[in-house]
């Protein structure tokens, strides 16, 4: 094995170490409760808005029927004060239909008013609903982070002192040693490079438990090296 690999090795060891530490806090519950909460309170957002912006259109909808309730009792009043001023019964008798029309006109008008003022007081009485879930949503989230927050803080100073010490291997590795390997991790690749599972070469195998083809067997021989054809780990002679 060269120096060069096995400084690679090295820097793979402290890969995986930080790995660990970042697998142990991603499987967290409270990072799981982080996400939940997460939902939680952008499901009551995007209900908020909801009902705000359907409340919104209600009330829109209740000015527009005003103005309308507005215009037909001026039409009322008109038709009231020709009935007032006429002078016969039969005169007075023939603007009644009329009249009664925009009268049942009005009340139509008002009902509708009356359903949407219902409506917009429900929708508010939602959207309170709605904030209340925010509010509770947003404390245990708060909490749930701040705990989270904490255990990263104790694992801090080991993560930085694997960090550092991979930055100042990085430098001492082989540039396209390293690129091959960032290249596996960034695949999901971890580890990439494993010993040869096995003592003698009839039985050559990869950690996956896959053995190892004729293929694959000579090429370790002969480069010290293979790629598993069923995990892409590079199989190494140890
Ligand atoms: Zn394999």
């Amino acid at each position: 094995m060269t120096d060069s690999f096995k400084k690679m090795l090295e820097y793979q060891k402290l890969d995986m170490e930080l790995r660990k530490i970042n697998k142990e806090y991603n499987s967290l519950p409270e990072k799981k409760r982080l996400d939940v909460t997460r939902n939680k309170f952008n499901e009551a957002q995007s209900a908020l808005d909801r009902n705000a912006s359907n409340a919104a259109t209600y009330g829109a909808e209740v000015e527009r029927l005003y103005v309308e309730f507005g215009e037909i009792m001026k039409r009322f009043e008109n038709v009231e004060a020709v009935y007032n001023a006429a002078t016969t019964a039969e005169e007075k008798a023939a603007l009644l239909p009329k009249l009664e029309q925009i009268r049942s006109g009005a009340e139509s008008c008002r009902n509708k008013i009356n359903s949407r003022i219902e409506k917009i007081k429900m929708l508010t009485n939602e959207c309170m609903k709605n904030l209340t879930t925010k509010k509770k949503v947003k404390e245990d989230f708060d909490n749930t982070k701040a705990k989270l927050d904490e255990i990263r803080a104790k694992s801090m100073p080991e993560r930085k002192r694997i960090e550092e010490q991979m930055k100042s291997l990085e430098v001492t590795l082989d540039k396209s040693l390293l690129a091959a390997y960032n290249k596996f991790r960034s695949d999901g690749i971890a580890p990439v490079f494993v010993p040869v599972v096995g003592d003698n070469e009839k039985d050559y195998a990869c950690i996956c438990g896959m053995q190892l083809s004729q293929t694959n067997k000579s090429e370790l021989k002969n480069k010290s090296m293979c790629q598993c054809d069923t995990c892409r780990r590079m199989v190494y002679l140890a």
